[in-house]
């Protein structure tokens, strides 16, 4: 892993994400290693062209102070194209810093992870008045996200940090993304973590990006039983936008007979990343 210290003048980036105004990623690179990972192109913009995304890491500097006095109303997300919470932030404590100079301000904050590290936080979160946490999740299944996420916590981690999040009363939804065609149970997941969330989000996986030989790799080698399937999803935009239809009605069917409030994000272009 090739980690660097790079000065950056601004932390804050506008976005055009569906529910974010700003973003901020105090970190480039990821190394969670999720093999979907959309946010692999970052490495284009940011001088890594001949690196891999994911074997390198890039710990922001030397911003300048936040200030969000006149940002009431705005959204600002922690983690679109990284994991605020990933394994650096134990030692750089980046996140923690900017959390630091936003607890005050006036902007609502929404960190979205996958790492029981946002534990650590606590003690700030909770004295939050406008803030949102999202844990991401794909599976309950143990096997499937040691394949498809390798680096990052179980389900079950994650799952843990939801309930402590809630259970110390800080706002928290479950970001269930992205499901799989035949193999993410959407159904497992809302049962384990409906108790602990506020809201349940759902998005589908998109095979966009230059991942999608890596994502099929996978599965031909791993799940050859479904694989015809799954390549027929997104053999034409015709049959992915008939799958997923089917898919996010069947869906909300089955939310809408649940207490939890939720949300789909399945046929957006702009989409959360971490
Ligand atoms: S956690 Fe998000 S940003 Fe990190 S590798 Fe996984 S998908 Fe990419």
């Amino acid at each position: 892993m090739l980690i660097k210290q790079v000065a950056v003048k601004n932390i804050l980036t506008k976005s055009k994400l569906p529910d974010a105004d700003y973003v901020i990623n105090p970190y480039i690179g990821c190394n969670h290693h999720c093999v979907y990972c959309y946010a692999e192109f970052m490495s284009r913009f940011t001088g890594h062209t001949g690196e891999k995304w994911g074997d390198f890491m890039d710990v922001k500097e030397g911003y300048k102070i936040l200030s969000t006095e006149k940002m009431s109303g705005q959204t600002i997300l922690l983690g679109s194209a990284t994991d605020p919470y990933n394994p650096l932030e134990n030692k750089y404590e980046k996140t923690r810093n900017i959390l630091l100079q936003l607890e005050n301000g006036k902007a609502d904050i929404e960190i979205l992870t996958k790492s029981p590290l946002v534990l650590r936080d606590i003690d700030i979160l909770s004295r939050m008045k406008h803030i949102r946490v999202g844990i991401s999740l794909s599976t309950t299944d143990t096997v499937f996200a040691r394949l498809t996420e390798k680096s990052a916590a179980s389900p079950d981690k994650r799952i843990d940090a939801m309930r402590q999040l809630h259970l110390a009363k800080i706002p928290v939804y479950a970001f269930v993304s992205p499901l799989f065609p035949f193999l993410s149970d959407y159904k497992a997941i809302v049962s384990a973590v409906e108790e602990y969330a506020d809201e349940i989000c759902f998005e589908n996986l998109n095979l966009r990006g230059n991942y999608k030989q890596a994502v099929l790799d996978l599965i031909a080698k791993h799940y050859p039983e479904v694989f015809a399937n799954f390549v027929a999803v997104y053999n034409s935009k015709q049959n992915f936008n008939r799958y997923w239809q089917a898919k996010q009605e069947e869906i909300e069917t089955f939310m809408r007979k649940r207490k939890t409030p939720y949300k789909m994000y399945f046929f957006h272009d702009k989409i959360k990343k971490a």
